[in-house]
């Protein structure tokens, strides 16, 4: 096939990856970026790269997709999950990868620009708006979920915790992730509670006080930050773009994770681009249940109400916590 110029709007992980599968399959690319750098919407905070919604291991799908796994990452063989004063420790080998997200070295995203920029992908920083877009990877355009947290540096041993509870998290979690004496602690909640983010984020600290020296969280660096999920019929923007990642509403309902659909949908927009192939039908026949399963398990947690915690807490599994996306 012959060689066609590819242009991408966004350099996150979708718009990256993107570019690196059409690179690596002859096509001249090149990524326009609004900010200064790759990465600006995130704070070298922790995040998990979910490793129960496929059969496939996460990081060797992305491999046979065409990514170097030359990224900073920990495999997640445990959690603990908390709900009020109790908490259990669940085991689940590889259950998920942490991997840093930001600016700095060992990033996923500083990696993914490396991998670009080694193969000839132009990226071009504080890059607005060009003509004849192909791809828009440019993130969320509505607000669904909110995060609020704060990383810091901490002498605690690494742990990997995860809490429910109304007053600390309305309708999702709060979540711990120490490793190597970085920490990112955070409460995720839904958009209808943003009034309530300052004492979510005070609850959720209190919460894990027994694991951290609150102390060290004076000097660390809040963040704050918003995701988009939504399932929708026309994958193309208004001036015919492929929506990948989360500017296309791939992210899971009912936990909020983005990051394997991100480079998962820069797969399959990247391949029906390559073999001329109905982007569309590719997300029909790959992502789209997943994501109508991920739905339902929100409405359910959501008509519950109060009662979905304890449900969460006690009845699920260390198998369903971490596998319930597999095999729908
Ligand atoms: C606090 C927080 C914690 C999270 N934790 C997890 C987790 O643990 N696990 C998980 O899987 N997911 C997590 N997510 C979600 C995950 O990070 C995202 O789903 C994923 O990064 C989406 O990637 P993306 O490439 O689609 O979008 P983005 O990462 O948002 O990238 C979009 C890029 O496009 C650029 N851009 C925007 N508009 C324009 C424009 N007009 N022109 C040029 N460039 C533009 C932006 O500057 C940005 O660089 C979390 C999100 C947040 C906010």
């Amino acid at each position: 096939m012959a060689e066609k110029e590819i242009n991408i709007l966004g350099a996150g992980i979708s718009g990256l990856a993107c570019g690196i599968f059409l690179r690596k399959n002859g096509h001249a690319v090149n990524i326009y970026e609004k900010k200064s750098n790759v990465g600006m919407r995130f704070n070298n905070d922790w995040q998990t790269l979910e490793n129960w919604s496929d059969d496939m291991d996460v990081l060797k799908q992305i491999e046979s997709y065409g990514l170097d796994i030359s990224f900073e990452y920990e495999p997640i063989n445990y959690l603990y999950f908390h709900f009020g004063k109790k908490n259990k420790l669940l085991h689940e080998k590889n259950a998920a990868y942490l991997v840093c997200r930001g600016k700095e070295k060992g990033c996923l995203d500083t990696d993914l620009l490396k991998q670009a920029r080694n193969l000839g992908v132009n990226v071009y920083f504080n890059s607005k708006m060009v003509d004849n877009i192909h791809i828009n990877a440019t993130g969320p355009k509505k607000v669904s979920i909110l995060a609020k947290g704060i990383t810091f540096s901490t002498k605690s041993a690494d742990c990997y915790h995860m809490a429910l509870g109304e007053k600390i998290a309305k309708g999702y979690y709060s979540y711990l992730l120490i490793r190597n004496g970085h920490g990112t602690i955070a409460t995720v909640f839904g958009p209808k509670y943003s009034k309530k983010a300052n004492e979510f984020m005070e609850n959720t600290i209190n919460q894990f006080s027994d694991y951290i020296d609150i102390k060290e969280l004076l000097d660390g660096k809040k963040f704050g930050g918003y995701g988009c999920f939504e399932i929708k019929e026309n994958l193309h923007d208004k001036n015919g773009a492929l929506l990948i990642g989360e500017a296309g509403g791939f992210q899971d309902y009912f936990w909020g994770f983005g990051m394997r659909y991100a480079i998962r949908t820069a797969y399959l927009a990247a391949r029906s681009i390559m073999n001329n192939e109905s982007y569309e039908e590719l997300i029909k026949a790959n992502i789209t249940a997943q994501m109508k399963h991920s739905f339902r398990k929100r409405v359910i947690f959501e008509s519950l109400g109060k009662l979905s915690y304890p449900i969460l807490y006690y009845f699920k599994t260390t198998k369903h916590i971490f596998q319930d996306s597999a095999n729908l």
